[in-house]
């Protein structure tokens, strides 16, 4: 019998580099035997790994459901109406979209988990306005403020993702972002509350962010301080 000198594993014969981490085997005493049968499987099984998604996807799914169902039965037998369990239920159901969409793709990939969850969110902001009527905080605040947060962020993931938008660069739009959302976040809650527009604290926050953002910029465009941080910090 030998063992891997990297990774401990048990080898058979067969094996001219360990099937685990490929590193080389060598045992004087056991020589590599050419066609020995192989005991180990040639591939992973992709089907096994899909139904163990799909089992960790409906337990979550019933551990979501159990407190909104309980919660809603209690609630009608008691008052006949689901009236304080509706948010038990509806943030059981936006808990559901947040967590369940990572289990349920095959691939995964940051629009498929993202956007499932601001809509989700979308419905439950408005179904929230649908058991509190009154104001149209909705339209006029949460929509437009999801939509700004929500929109950005998911082309910059998708751009990350996709490897057209790296490092430094990544930061800096990010930053730079951030700072335009602030801008913006303010704008609405005024335009929202007082009806007219005063901008004020949105500067303290967009000014720094902004100066963050010109720094990861200018480090992005020049190699030797990208090479310097990087030793800095060891990456
Ligand atoms: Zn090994």
């Amino acid at each position: 019998m030998s063992y891997c000198v990297n990774c401990g594993v048990e080898l058979e014969e067969s094996e001219k580099n360990c099937p685990l981490c490929g590193v080389e085997v060598i045992n004087p005493r056991m020589p590599y035997v050419e066609g020995a049968p192989r005991p180990y499987p040639a591939r992973l099984d992709p089907i096994n790994a899909r139904m163990n998604r799909r089992f960790i996807a409906v337990i979550l799914s019933i551990i979501i459901a159990f407190p909104a169902v309980l919660t809603l039965s209690i609630n009608y037998i008691y008052s006949g109406e689901a009236g304080w369990s509706a948010y038990v239920a509806s943030s059981m159901v936006l808990l559901w979209f947040f967590i369940v969409p990572l289990f349920l793709w095959q691939r995964l990939s940051f629009l498929r988990v993202v956007i499932p969850a601001v809509i989700a969110l979308a419905g439950f902001l408005r179904f929230m306005e649908y058991l509190n009527p009154g104001s149209g905080w909705y339209l006029k605040l949460a929509l437009p403020v999801l939509c700004l947060v929500a929109v950005p962020f998911a082309i910059i993931g998708w751009l990350i993702e996709k490897n057209k938008l790296r490092s430094y660069y990544a930061a800096s739009v990010i930053m730079f972002v951030m700072a335009m959302i602030t801008f913006a976040v303010e704008f609405l809650t005024e335009s929202y509350a007082y009806g007219s527009v005063k901008m004020d604290w949105s500067f303290y926050a967009a000014i720094p962010l902004g100066a963050i953002a010109a720094a990861l910029l200018a480090i992005a465009r020049r190699r030797s301080w990208r090479d310097r941080i990087n030793r800095r910090i060891h990456i």
